[in-house]
């Protein structure tokens, strides 16, 4: 007897692993640690090998392979065990809405929280499915517990079915991907792959492989404040220079409200105001790194001449790096995405791929020396409490993950 995505994934989505910004320590917080030791026990139960928590809490185990060939490579899967801190996380009740009939589904604790087929067309493509949402007060969590359960499956069903030829198959679960610092403790090394999958995607038949590339950028107006009632041809307020400055940034472009596909943006989120100084803080956005540092150049040029003939006001800008687009890793190794699109189909379905309007764990990996794309979990509606996920679509995850297993046994060893 095997245990179903779905049964593994309503015993995980029990357990709050709420991420928390706030927190420096890793895991940011301590209920993820109980999910990655009830990990390391069930891994151990379904007899992986090489078992290791590591001191940040991260898990990594061992399928062994299977194959007769010789240079079979060791390949990886990856899913992260924390929910969004923007949602609540504790208390989840999931529901099991079997055989859904198309009716809209009322979340018991809370009937404003509605999914309707009219509104969400996945949905409406999902009838006949078995669909688990929450009950309307938290998230679900399916984001990425529907990942972890798929990976569980996977490798139990591998471990079963020895007859199956595949190389080393290497997992492991990250904490604190949405507060964006997964792959910051991931041992790259000591995972010991040459590519990996996260199972972190949406509906059945995803693969991406393009993320946005991303910097942080913070632009610092600085002014001059005196008494304000003695304060003529003296004060500079840096409130207004700001204001200035993002009057003229565009309107009817480049912003997260007028952009969608492979377009990118600038997107002041923050601002930190006083008439002494002022600081406004930007999300800058592209798909390629230089029509990143083209949106950098703008916002500089646009800050500078707010300034420009005030001489006793000033700018500064800063520029962090965030993450850039694994796409420019990935094109150097097509067979890891060729070969994700040969698995999918063997599950019957079809290739679905679509640029990543954000990072991934995978972004920050694969520049890490570890080649990541994403493939699907099922998850839908991610970070709202209308999340939901297919019982369906996450069996075919697993099917994905194990064809994925044989096709590089079969392409690659020799
Ligand atoms: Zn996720």
């Amino acid at each position: 007897m095997t245990t179903s995505a779905l049964e593994r994934f309503l015993r995980y989505v029990a357990i709050n692993t709420r991420s928390d910004e706030a927190s420096t320590s890793c895991p940011s917080t301590p209920g993820q640690l109980t999910m990655l030791r009830l990990l390391v026990n069930e891994l151990g139960e379904l007899g992986l090998i090489d078992i290791t928590m590591d001191e940040h809490g991260y898990v990594m185990a061992t399928v062994p392979a299977t194959t007769t060939k010789q240079h079979v490579p060791v390949i990886g899967f990856i899913a992260h065990v924390d929910t969004s801190p923007e949602m609540p996380g504790h208390d989840v009740k999931p529901i099991v809405h079997r055989g859904y009939d198309g009716r809209d589904l009322v979340l018991p604790d809370d009937p404003s929280a509605v999914l309707r087929a009219v509104d969400d067309p996945a949905l409406a493509a999902h009838t006949g499915h078995d669909i688990v949402t929450a009950s309307g007060l938290t998230l679900l969590g399916a984001d990425d517990k529907a990942g972890v359960a798929a990976i569980m499956a996977a490798a139990e069903y591998l471990l079963r079915h020895p007859e199956i030829p595949h190389g080393t198959i290497r997992v492991g679960f990250t904490p604190d991907e949405e507060i964006g610092r997964g792959a910051n403790h991931f041992d790259v090394g000591r995972f010991g792959a040459i590519c990996a999958y996260t199972v972190d995607g949406g509906g059945a038949g995803e693969v991406e492989w393009e993320s946005f590339a991303a910097d942080a950028m913070t632009v610092t107006f600085k002014g001059f404040n005196t008494h304000p009632g003695y304060a003529k041809n003296r004060m500079v307020n840096a409130i207004k220079l700001a204001a200035a400055f993002m009057a003229r940034l565009p309107k009817d472009r480049l912003s997260p409200e007028t952009t969608d596909g492979y377009e990118g943006y600038v997107h002041p989120y923050v601002l930190d105001a006083s008439v002494e100084r002022t600081s406004v803080k930007l999300l800058i956005r592209d798909f390629s790194t230089t029509g990143l540092e083209e949106k950098e150049a703008m916002v500089e040029q646009l800050a500078r001449e707010v300034v420009a003939g005030q001489p006793r006001a000033s700018v500064e800008i800063r520029i962090a790096e965030s993450y850039r687009n694994m796409r420019d890793i990935l094109e150097g190794y097509p067979e890891v995405v060729e070969f994700a699109r040969e698995a999918i189909r063997r599950s019957g379905l079809t290739p679905v791929e679509r640029p990543i309007r954000g990072g991934t764990d995978g972004s920050r990996l694969s520049f890490m020396g570890l080649p990541t794309p994403n493939i699907f979990a099922g998850e839908h509606n991610f970070h709202s409490r209308l999340e939901w996920v297919s019982a369906q679509d996450m069996d075919k995850a697993v099917e994905t993950i194990v064809n994925l297993c044989q096709v590089w046994e079969e392409r690659q060893g020799s």
